[in-house]
């Protein structure tokens, strides 16, 4: 779309958003919820029926809470503020941007308030990504990961500086690692009858319809981990598309229970499957035949530091993974300060480069590197950061209760068996659909309510500090 035509797009946006509202706030709508409510349909609550009326009742509850005008207003702001911030970004200009940032969180406020609350704004704008889940249990959660994963960057940090950071920067060509890219999704059980893989200037995962979820991904010539890896991710949010059942295509019983849960699965096939020793010494040797030119004479274990470097930066989407969760850790606090009005958008370059001086140990050089990087706010996703890191949280229990039932999951990979894992996550976590909330999936499937332990204990186990 050319730059001059956004007023109108979101003039567009602003009506759709209305008619929708409209639409799913219809008096006829509430009558039917409740003839369902009331019928033989929902005696069994576990029940498909159950699941959907019970979601589209809080749905519906939600949207009744807010005025058609905020709805409108919110829809013509972010489709402005999307814009203005690309060329803020673009242009390196923070000030540009500041004024729509302070009337997103404004409108945040207002949104809150209007859907309700126990006195934290915060939470009902979380609840609407992550059912249930709370601002005190976030702060539990977020208080143990930095506590614990500042001192392993640090000590990790002088570590690995001798790993072989340049390894991954020779020329690894784009058909090829397009190839073998696809090669690596069609064995983790990606399914090409129900999908199709393309390239993208940003990865993403969506499904059109049943039978039907597109990947959308990019090879970077250069930085052969970006790509991999950014497949992986994208794999993983497919898997649980592919793994929920097209039976309930369009209602909550056919849909992820959480952007968390959701995340979870990227990150489980990003990390722990794809940063594996068995996952590469399976993969390793089609590989090194692949890209003989640049990774003759390399070993797998020399390839997989590489792989794993620990470097932290002042990029979220190219964080490692020890230091991925701090990025989240600044974000969560700057948008709750932020939405609480203890923090104005003019101030926010100077919080964000003191937060990351102080956690990360690195200081953006300028906006663009720093508050600027992520388009989340300009969109008016305010309480959407906090799932990138209950996703990491999840997927670490996930994972080792998995490998507790089915033996390990390294030397499964290592003989090239993805499918016990994917079945174990079709059986505890796919096949729900919005049955249970996040949290409830994660304590069926591993004992234990959703805690950060698993995933410091694994990041402590594989990234041993005294290298
Ligand atoms: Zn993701």
């Amino acid at each position: 779309m050319p730059p001059h035509g956004v007023e109108h797009r979101a003039e567009q946006a602003s009506l759709l958003a209305g008619i929708l509202h409209d639409r799913s706030t219809d008096p006829r709508y509430a009558e039917l919820i409740n003839v369902v409510e009331e019928s033989s349909l929902v005696v069994d609550r576990k029940s498909p029926e159950a699941v959907n009326v019970r979601e589209l009742r809080r749905e519906y509850d939600r949207e009744r809470r807010l005025p058609r005008r905020l709805v409108e207003e919110t829809a013509r702001v972010t489709a402005l503020a999307s814009q203005i911030w690309s060329e803020a970004r673009r242009d390196n200009d923070f000030m540009a941007f500041a004024p729509w940032l302070d009337r997103i969180f404004a409108l945040a406020r207002e949104e809150a308030d209007a859907v309700g609350h126990n006195g934290t704004q915060y939470d009902a704008l979380l609840d609407y990504y992550e059912p249930g889940m709370t601002s005190s249990q976030l702060s539990e959660v977020f208080a143990s990961l930095q506590m614990n994963l500042c001192p392993l960057v640090d000590a990790l940090r002088g570590a690995r500086r001798s790993a072989s950071a340049g390894l991954l920067s020779r020329e690894f060509p784009l058909d090829r690692q397009r190839l073998f890219g696809e090669s690596v999704a069609a064995a983790l059980g990606f399914n090409l009858q129900s999908g199709r893989i393309d390239t993208a200037h940003h990865p993403f995962c969506t499904l059109i319809g049943p039978g039907d979820v597109r990947l959308g991904l990019r090879y970077y010539a250069r930085n052969f981990a970006r790509g991999i890896l950014g497949l992986l991710h994208e794999v993983g949010h497919a898997l649980y598309e592919q793994g929920l059942e097209p039976a309930h295509y369009g209602t909550p019983m056919g849909e992820a229970a959480s952007l968390g849960m959701h995340e979870s699965q990227a990150r489980l096939w990003e990390n722990l499957v794809g940063r594996s020793e068995g996952f590469w010494r399976h993969f390793y040797p089609q590989l090194q035949r692949s890209f003989h030119e640049v990774l003759h004479g390399v070993s797998p274990n020399r390839f997989r530091d590489a792989l794993n470097r620990v470097n932290p930066g002042v990029i979220r989407v190219e964080a490692d993974e020890v230091s991925y969760d701090l990025h989240i850790f600044i974000r969560v606090e700057l948008e709750r300060a932020l939405l609480a009005g203890d923090l104005f958008a003019v101030d926010l370059p100077q919080a964000w480069s003191e937060l990351y001086a102080r956690h990360l140990g690195v200081t953006p050089k300028n906006d663009r590197m720093g508050c600027l990087q992520d388009g989340h706010w300009s969109e008016g996703l305010i309480g959407y950061f906090p799932t990138y890191s209950l996703g990491n949280v999840y997927g670490a229990q996930l994972f080792a209760a998995a490998e507790r039932e089915l033996g390990s999951l390294d030397d499964a990979f290592a003989a090239g068996d993805f499918d016990s894992l994917r079945r174990w996550l079709l059986e505890k976590v796919y096949r729900h659909g919005q049955r249970y909330t996040a949290a409830t999936i994660v304590e069926a499937a591993t004992g234990t309510a959703p805690d950060p332990s698993a995933l410091i204990e694994s990041l402590a186990g594989r990234y041993p500090t005294a290298l």
